[in-house]
């Protein structure tokens, strides 16, 4: 394996014996680059898969299945940016699940870590979405992997929307919203500088309808500016903070005045159906997807969607149907493989975090969080959106969702237990939602999102 070099005295493919050595703290944040995290449990990592667009190829979830099953908790887990987590690797093993990962053509590279994340298509099953794909792809080839793009000062996310309507693009270091055709090239709105963590900012417009390989230079540009001017472990919305909107349009214009010609590599892999009539989506609680269903998924993907599984926010998969008449056909398809494929038909989406289930700085059990919320809530909101986050980096996006709770530092109790604190949002009309609450008790939030809703 190219890339990726062994401790000295580690021993890999040994999960039996994960922990008869520690790796070093700062050999595990070297591996950050290569998508992997230590993990809350001693001993263990997790790794994250980048899923460019969202499409992921029958033979590569059935590769990735079995990977989970020899090396992970036989489980799967679908991240709200659409990519893939394995938890609890046993450490020692994370070098042998990096190689079998290359060798399915899977990339980890830069999922974690100073680098630009997967390339997010936040409505994927919009008719736009294939024309979206294409351009993920593009700039996943341009970006992913490239040595210019790594070393960043934290990470840089970009995401594509068909629209406004979730405001999805509010939260994306690079927003880019479709726009439209012009004399056959797709238009993008430009949207820069949007975070959430700590202290949420929405992103503001940069240009609008800047055609695709415009695009592509602007987003460089974009990158190349974050690199030089944003300080170590800071996001790009920093920038704006102290020097504002118009300082970060200015140095991204004069540096995209001196870029070169792009050196773009082929569309690394396949985008995805370019065309279907409808499509059946699944749902999986804070995107668990056991590695047994995502095998019986593939199999049915290849027999009659075209080969095709589509990872949608909200942490669920889509199964494209080619000819809506076929519909009836897959759904009996499903049945008779004991998959659930009721979707969000009358559900709750909802987007959870690991929390403290499983990574190092949650604070709360968001699963367990969830699921008492969700009792309050019952299932009669359909289309509502919960989102729960375990600690302020947000990575649920709580602020856009109907509700979303973020959990803050803990209490301790006078027996020294350390008792979750959290903050209610609600969101009403675009922007990010605004705290009704903060700094509560699970009791009280159980109690607040009753009077809320
Ligand atoms: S929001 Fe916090 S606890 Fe949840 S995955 Fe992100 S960093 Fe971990």
């Amino acid at each position: 394996m190219s890339q990726l070099q062994q401790e000295p005295g580690a021993k890999s493919g040994s999960s039996t014996d994960e922990n008869s050595m520690q790796l070093s703290i700062e050999y595990i944040r070297e591996l950050r680059i290569l998508g992997v995290y230590p993990s809350a449990h001693r001993g263990y990592v997790m790794i994250r898969v980048k899923i460019p667009g969202g499409i992921l190829r029958a033979e590569k979830a059935r590769g990735l299945s079995l990977i989970a099953d020899r090396f992970s908790t036989g489980e799967l887990y679908i991240t709200n940016r659409m990519s893939l987590q394995l938890h609890r690797v046993p450490q020692n093993d994370a070098m042998a699940v990096l190689e079998a990962l290359e060798e399915l053509g899977m990339t980890t590279r830069g999922a974690c870590g100073g680098a630009v994340r997967g390339i997010s298509v936040n409505t994927p099953l919009a008719e736009e979405a294939p024309v979206l794909r294409r351009f993920a792809l593009r700039l996943h080839g341009f970006f992913s992997g490239n040595p210019d793009f790594e070393g960043l000062p934290k990470k840089i996310k970009i995401g594509l929307e068909a629209g406004y309507d979730k405001s999805r693009h509010l939260a994306q270091d690079i927003g880019l919203v479709y726009a439209g055709q012009r004399t056959g090239k797709s238009l993008y709105d430009i949207w820069l500088g949007g975070g959430l963590g700590r202290k949420p900012h929405e992103a503001f417009l940069y240009a609008e309808k800047v055609p695709e390989d415009e695009v592509l230079y602007q987003a460089q540009a974009v990158v190349n500016v974050y690199k030089r001017h944003v300080r170590s472990r800071r996001r790009l919305k920093l920038l704006i903070e102290e020097e504002g909107p118009d300082a970060l349009s200015y140095y991204v214009r004069k540096e995209r005045a001196a870029l070169p010609v792009a050196d773009e590599k082929p569309r690394p892999e396949d985008d995805g159906p370019s065309e279907f009539e409808d499509y059946i989506s699944l749902y999986y609680f804070a995107g668990r997807l056991p590695a047994d269903e995502l095998r019986k998924l593939a199999d049915l993907s290849e027999l009659h969607c075209g080969g095709t599984i589509i990872l949608i926010p909200d942490q669920g998969a889509a199964l494209p149907v080619l000819k809506s008449d076929e519909k009836p056909r897959v759904l009996h398809a499903l049945s008779e493989a004991g998959l659930d494929a009721t979707g969000d038909n009358g559900r709750i989406n909802t987007r959870i975090c690991p929390g403290s289930h499983e990574c190092r700085v949650g604070l709360s059990p968001t699963r367990e969080v969830a699921e008492a919320v969700l009792d309050v809530l019952g299932q009669q909101k359909k289309g509502f959106t919960l989102a729960v986050s375990g600690c302020r980096n947000s990575c649920t996006q709580p602020q856009l969702a109907d509700l979303g709770i973020v959990t803050l530092k803990p209490f301790r109790d006078q027996n020294g237990d350390s008792i979750p604190r959290f903050t209610l949002l609600q969101r009403n009309g675009s922007g990010f939602g605004k705290a009704v609450v903060e700094n509560i008790g699970l009791e009280e939030l159980l109690e607040t999102v009753k009077s809320v809703i």
